[in-house]
């Protein structure tokens, strides 16, 4: 979903009143969401291209499931200093998100980080260390909640957590479509 301009809030002003938008399968089966853009996704216009979006780009592709899948963040502009968005902010950026859900309908939306379940659940959660791997159904959508890819950077032991999911979705992805793989 292009969102050409923006100007419900501070963060705006900051990002030229040009929010970065998801990219991707317009039909997709995977919607994965992050925070919000970084430096190098402002300078590119295009989220997850940046150290964390090549290694989550890196496993998307390593299942080659990149053709099926959508990328996005629960914020569209970046945060003075890469800070995490306050409340307000989530909830204001929250009609986008919740438009791309509806225009993409992807059958899985994969939420990563602290910032990404707040926002789509509308909710505050301190820690989301109960919940990661464990996939759900919610509102006829599967739900997987992982840790962001900068988590996984700083902290190498939980790549483990995403070898998992990305098992997860390619056998779900096969039970769909046989002829994959
Ligand atoms: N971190 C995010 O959450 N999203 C991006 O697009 C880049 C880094």
């Amino acid at each position: 979903m292009k969102i050409k301009s923006c100007n419900s809030c501070d963060l705006c002003l900051s990002n030229n009143f040009t929010p970065v938008s998801g990219r991707g399968n317009k039909y997709p089966t995977f919607m994965f969401v992050g925070e919000a853009p970084g430096y190098t996704e402002y300078k590119e216009g295009s989220p997850f291209v940046g150290v964390s979006g090549k290694l989550l780009q890196s496993y998307i592709n390593n299942i080659n499931l990149n053709n099926v899948s959508y990328i996005t963040n629960a914020v569209k502009c970046r945060p003075p200093a890469n800070r995490e968005p306050l409340w307000y902010e989530l909830d204001i950026c929250r009609n986008y998100l919740e438009a791309e859900i509806i225009i993409h309908n992807p059958k899985v939306i994969i939420l990563l980080g602290r910032t990404a379940i707040n926002s789509y659940f509308n909710t505050y959660i301190p820690t989301l260390k109960k919940l990661v791997g464990i996939p759900f159904e919610y509102n006829n959508r599967i739900i997987y909640i992982n840790w962001h890819p900068s988590y996984i950077l700083r902290n190498p032991k939980l790549t483990i957590e995403y070898d998992k999911m990305f098992k997860f979705l390619s056998s779900y992805y096969k039970l769909i479509n046989p002829l994959y793989k």
